[in-house]
């Protein structure tokens, strides 16, 4: 009896969360409202200079964000005169939890779960209500090695998103955090993950450029700019990239 019970309420839980993945999902990509991204500042390193860049930071540092979804989807008819609203929300003091070394689905999940458990606890309430809720791991511009890889998941509208902290990085940090806000609406990367080279024709921004290469910009989910074959470069500003067409029709640009 009990144990049927069990069953019952945990078929319940699931049932709710795939309910709210869906309406998620929907609301996300109809496209009818701003979507609201807030984003959180975190001193990932925990170093002074990053905490001293962190104090004077402001809304500026993201003000080319939201014309330029307002541009990219306005060429695919969507009409908003602001598809996404851009927020700066609070400084989060409390580390997310460690992203698994190990690529098991089971860890994946695991950590999925919990990373939204800490997101949920580490965002009180703000206005507006924010729809993907972004926290930007600065690291000080001196940082030793690559950073450690960005993250956007669809299910549960979140991402963390590893970042500079100095002033001279802030165009091409925008470049990155507009690759892991579309993440959030269920963009798919376009680049090969071994190469980092974008993938052909999805991840260029001119695929029937002829010659192709140089190409002159990136599509903002391959991130690379295809100078000529073997070569990248990274795009200095959101600028320099575009939203293709495959990932408009992946985010409902394009019904
Ligand atoms: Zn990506």
């Amino acid at each position: 009896m009990f144990k049927a019970l069990r069953i019952l309420i945990l078929l319940g839980i699931l049932l709710a969360v795939a309910m709210t993945t869906l309406v998620g999902r929907w609301q996300a990509q109809s496209w009818k409202r701003p979507q609201v991204v807030t984003l959180y500042p975190i001193n990932a390193s925990g170093d002074a200079a990053t905490d001293f860049y962190l104090e004077r930071l402001d809304a500026a540092a993201f003000a080319g964000l939201a014309p330029y979804f307002q541009h990219e989807a306005a060429r695919y008819g969507v009409s908003l005169s602001e598809p996404m609203r851009i927020v700066l929300g609070s400084r989060v003091r409390v580390a997310p939890p460690a992203v698994p070394r190990d690529a098991g689905p089971l860890s994946a999940i695991s950590w999925s779960l919990r990373m939204r458990w800490w997101a949920w606890r580490q965002t009180p309430p703000s206005s507006p209500v924010p729809d993907v809720k972004l926290f930007l791991m600065y690291h000080p511009p001196d940082f030793a090695g690559a950073l450690p890889h960005s993250i956007g998941l669809e299910k549960g509208r979140l991402g963390l998103v590893h970042l500079f902290a100095s002033k001279a990085q802030q165009a091409q940090n925008e470049v990155v955090i507009a690759h892991e806000a579309l993440h959030t609406f269920g963009a798919t990367d376009k680049y090969d993950p071994s190469t980092l080279a974008p993938l052909f024709p999805e991840g260029f921004a001119e695929p029937r450029q002829e010659p192709r290469y140089p190409q002159t910009a990136a599509e903002l989910m391959a991130g690379r700019i295809p100078v000529r074959e073997g070569e990248l470069r990274i795009p200095s500003a959101l600028g320099e990239t575009v939203v293709g067409p495959a990932t408009a029709v992946e985010i409902g640009w394009v019904k």
